[in-house]
């Protein structure tokens, strides 16, 4: 063990959130060095000789690693609260569609709003998200749909990262929906996504990753599989929307690319499970969509569990089918709709969630990982999916800083 440190948070009771004898991986009166923003021990007090220059009480509490939410469309401009409200009032979806409705009113409002707006309304977003405890953020794109509007989604979603006290990874999902200028020509679309954005953003180191929504009412898996092959060729990862509404086999598809990730998957049959285990394929459960949407196919549980296949939680948050900037609301979600245990719930928002975004530093508490930790005052770990807005860290660290 080494001797000396910057800071040491002793007297806390520890959920590593690592697989072992004891759930959530318990360490019952422990304590965490950290040095150079990074965890060098995580043990208990008894054994703990290391001499910091700073120690912080945790007076008993139960510190977790800060929160990942690997799936959220944050950054757009507008709202869809009136689509809501002419829904409830008995509009139907063509109605609403004819008044320019839909993502297209979403597109609309991205395009003319300036970087600066845009960063406002994804900084409030984003902080909501800090002040539940999340430390990690992905933000996709694909509310632009032409050149400029993705360069400028993405460049505010990097910015969110300077702006906060947050680390930021982002997803380029031209293959999100049909601009209108491409209305009937699908194809010329994504020669557009793979010839002339990808390699912009690639050039300009925008993204780290590369999304589809492979659907009936969005792109095919032959177009989605040109996505992915100029992914591999530009060197960035792949994750994908797929059988959120149908199976089209886009899961499948998208492990033969060695995905991070596939997402939302209600539709994936217990069969197709197999693809992701084989990929090391992490699946991404949103059931905030699943429940603003009033959705009823279930995603295949049993399956992925006996598979082991990694299961990931998050907000998706988004104006359109899930505007919930809440991780732990879509916790207690994935418990109550998709009956995950609290454990599983908990490592859907930390451990696995890392993993769909290819990071093994974080969302665990372990010596290496970056010191991202908050302290909560609960009596135990599943209180926190249990209750719905009834919990905030006391305290948060991020990067090893008191913030
Ligand atoms: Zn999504």
């Amino acid at each position: 063990m080494p001797k000396q440190c910057d800071y040491l948070i002793y007297n806390v009771q520890i959920a590593t959130m690592l697989d072992g004898s004891e759930p959530y991986g318990t360490i019952e009166n422990g304590c965490v060095a950290i040095d150079n923003g990074s965890i060098i021990y995580v043990g208990e007090m008894d054994n703990c000789e290391v001499t910091p220059l700073t120690k912080f009480d945790g007076g008993g509490n139960w510190l977790l690693p800060g929160f990942v939410d690997c799936h959220t469309h944050l950054v757009y401009a507008g709202d869809r609260a009136n689509e809501f409200e002419m829904r409830l009032n008995g509009q139907s979806y063509q109605q609403i569609a004819e008044q320019g409705g839909g993502i297209k009113s979403t597109v609309n409002a991205t395009r003319k709003a300036s970087p600066e707006a845009l960063l406002a309304s994804a900084i409030a977003r984003a902080t909501a998200l800090i002040h539940e405890g999340v430390s990690t953020l992905e933000v996709k794109s694909g509310y632009g749909l032409d050149l400029d509007t993705e360069i400028k989604m993405l460049q505010v979603a990097n910015t969110l990262g300077t702006e906060l006290p947050l680390n930021i990874r982002t997803t380029y999902l031209g293959a999100h929906a049909l601009p209108l200028e491409y209305a009937g020509d699908p194809e010329g679309y994504i020669d557009f996504v793979c010839h002339q954005v990808m390699p912009k953003v690639s050039e300009l180191s925008l993204a780290d990753s590369v999304d589809v929504f492979c659907e009936s009412i969005g792109f095919s898996p032959a177009q989605c599989e040109r996505v992915f092959k100029t992914a591999k060729n530009l060197g960035l990862n792949v994750k994908a929307h797929v059988e959120q509404l149908s199976d089209l086999k886009g899961a499948k598809l998208a492990c033969d690319y060695h995905a991070l990730s596939v997402d939302h998957i209600e539709y994936l049959t217990s069969e197709d499970v197999v693809y992701l285990k084989q990929s090391n394929t992490v699946a991404v459960l949103l059931p905030g969509a699943f429940y603003f949407l009033k959705e009823t196919q279930k995603p295949p549980i049993e399956a992925l569990r006996a598979q082991q296949v990694p299961m990931a939680v998050a907000t998706d948050l988004n104006p359109g089918s899930s505007p919930i900037a809440s991780i732990l609301t879509c916790a207690n979600m994935a418990c109550v709709l998709f009956e995950l245990t609290p454990e599983e719930a908990l490592k859907g928002i930390t451990v696995h969630a890392a993993k769909a975004l290819g990071l093994d530093d974080r969302g665990i508490i372990k010596a290496g990982c970056r010191a991202d930790l908050c302290l909560w005052d609960i009596s135990h770990p599943a209180q926190l999916v249990y209750g719905i807005n009834q919990y905030n860290p006391i305290k948060r660290w991020f990067g090893g800083q008191l913030v």
